[in-house]
């Protein structure tokens, strides 16, 4: 029997904490899995002493995605989800100077951030974003185990075989969908958008009450970080001195309009008047907001990953703010269901990892989300839906992925700028076309995106050590 990963809308839009999806938050819940694993086999009273070793990409881009922090504080017990963040900084700081950490708020052991995070070149065989957990127990025995942070904070352990054992049977969605000819055929035997189909498989793993709650807190943190973005003046962490833009940008496009919430934010947007250039402006605007957001490691909303997370938010916003000013949260539901499972036809067919993929893996694949979203609320079709995704997959291919110094800004930011105006375009042509007759479908969109990762050359997979990370130096800056 043909098994098929089942992909919940709400594995693809993850609330998390930046950078990055595949360096802190997957780390960060390794983390909190290995911490329960030490529960769960009665160890964890007896540990003395506890080393992390990251390995491959987590450790050549580690210190700019915060990959340390990230894994000690899921080694607290916080949550990436509910943190307060603000008290980030400080927590670390703590741990820094006394050289004591709780390990799950429970015990205190002694941990040296300098002795005891390891940042090892070696690559892992399984995949590049390794890392082992240590830890030395009283009876003077040890214990270790190895995660895998495979892209959108999916975390796995080494046996493959036991990952797939856990992979729930494709007999537990109505539609279980591997390819987006499947998707395509559910849609036309059911008459129904894409959206519908997605619904009903999400229907199948949770009640529909629960996926509108879920997808609201979604939707609402997106929102808020658009807000926080737009409204937060400075200069971003890391020693880049990358000045946050959108702050600026904002200002100058809201002019005089008051408000007093992110609600309020979107009706004052309304109400400018909104010209062919000044879209653009507002598109890159809400996008590079996210993003400098999520560079200072603030709370973003995985789609499909963190260093991505502006696409997505910024083309909602655009529609909501140009496109259809009664737009409700029906509407957003709806793009997110598709985004979503756009998303997750790239995960199952190619990869969402930078670290595999390049940046097609992360800009590419939020544009295909986007514009497949987008298509479907501007009245298109299945089939434009998935040309729109083709479209913007399609040129995206073989962007590679090479942030200066590590650290999720430059490129990072404005490329999801670029993602989203990609992603709207590409929707605007799927529109004008008949896409019955496309000549390059999706499904071969997203091969050739798995062809050309595994062509592409390690120095471009999210280790800086190609493109504009050797070419820009710190100094330089
Ligand atoms: S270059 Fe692209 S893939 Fe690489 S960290 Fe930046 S956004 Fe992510």
């Amino acid at each position: 029997m043909r098994k098929i990963e089942c992909i919940s809308i709400f594995d693809m839009l993850k609330v998390g904490v930046g950078p990055s999806s595949s360096h802190t938050l997957g780390p960060w819940r390794a983390a909190q899995r290995w911490i329960a694993e030490l529960q769960k086999k009665g160890t964890f009273e007896e540990v003395e002493h506890i080393h992390i070793d990251l390995y491959g990409s987590l450790s050549l881009t580690g210190i700019g995605h915060a990959t340390d922090i990230a894994t000690i504080l899921g080694l607290c017990g916080h949550d990436p989800v509910t943190m307060d963040i603000s008290i980030i900084d400080a927590e670390i700081q703590k741990i820094r100077e006394s050289k004591k950490l709780q390990i799950n708020g429970e015990k205190e052991i002694d941990f040296s951030i300098a002795d005891d995070v390891k940042f090892n070149r070696k690559f892992l065989d399984f995949h590049p974003n390794g890392m082992t957990f240590r830890a030395k127990l009283k009876s003077g025995k040890k214990t270790s185990s190895s995660f895998y942070s495979i892209g959108g904070g999916f975390v796995v352990k080494k046996e493959r075989k036991n990952a797939s054992k856990k992979m729930k049977s494709f007999m537990e969605f109505p539609f279980p969908i591997e390819k987006a000819t499947e998707l395509l055929a559910y849609c036309k035997a059911e008459n129904k958008p894409i959206s519908e189909i997605v619904l009903e498989n999400e229907k199948s793993l949770r009640s529909e009450e629960e996926i509108n709650s879920g997808l609201k807190q979604i939707w609402d943190v997106m929102l808020e970080s658009m807000y926080i973005g737009c409204h937060t003046e400075g200069t971003l962490p890391g020693g880049l001195n990358v000045k946050r833009r959108s702050f600026e940008m904002h200002q100058r496009l809201i002019g005089e309009e008051k408000y007093d919430s992110p609600e309020n934010w979107i009706t004052a947007i309304r109400r400018t008047e909104v010209k062919f250039r000044q879209i653009l402006k507002w598109v890159s605007c809400f996008a590079i907001s996210v993003n400098e957001v999520n560079a200072s490691l603030g709370r973003v909303v995985t789609a499909p990953t963190n260093g991505s997370a502006g696409t997505v938010p910024s083309v909602m916003m655009y529609y909501m703010v140009i496109e259809n000013h009664e737009a409700t949260f029906e509407d957003m539901k709806r793009f997110m269901l598709v985004a979503g499972e756009i998303g997750s036809l790239f995960k199952k067919g190619a990869t969402i990892s930078a670290a595999m993929g390049g940046c097609q893996a992360e800009i590419g694949v939020s544009s295909a989300m986007a514009a497949g979203g987008l298509t479907e609320l501007l009245g298109g079709t299945p089939e434009q839906v998935l040309m729109a995704a083709e479209i913007a997959m399609e040129h995206h291919l073989g962007l590679t992925c090479d942030p200066i110094a590590g650290l999720v800004q430059v490129p990072c930011i404005e490329r999801n700028a670029m993602g989203a105006i990609k992603a709207i375009n590409a929707a605007e042509i799927a529109l004008e076309s008949d896409a019955t007759k496309a000549k390059v479908p999706l499904d071969k969109v997203i091969e050739t995106m798995w062809d050309t990762a595994k062509d592409m050359n390690s120095k471009y997979k999210e280790t800086s050590e190609g493109g504009l990370a050797v070419k820009v130096n710190l100094s330089d800056c």
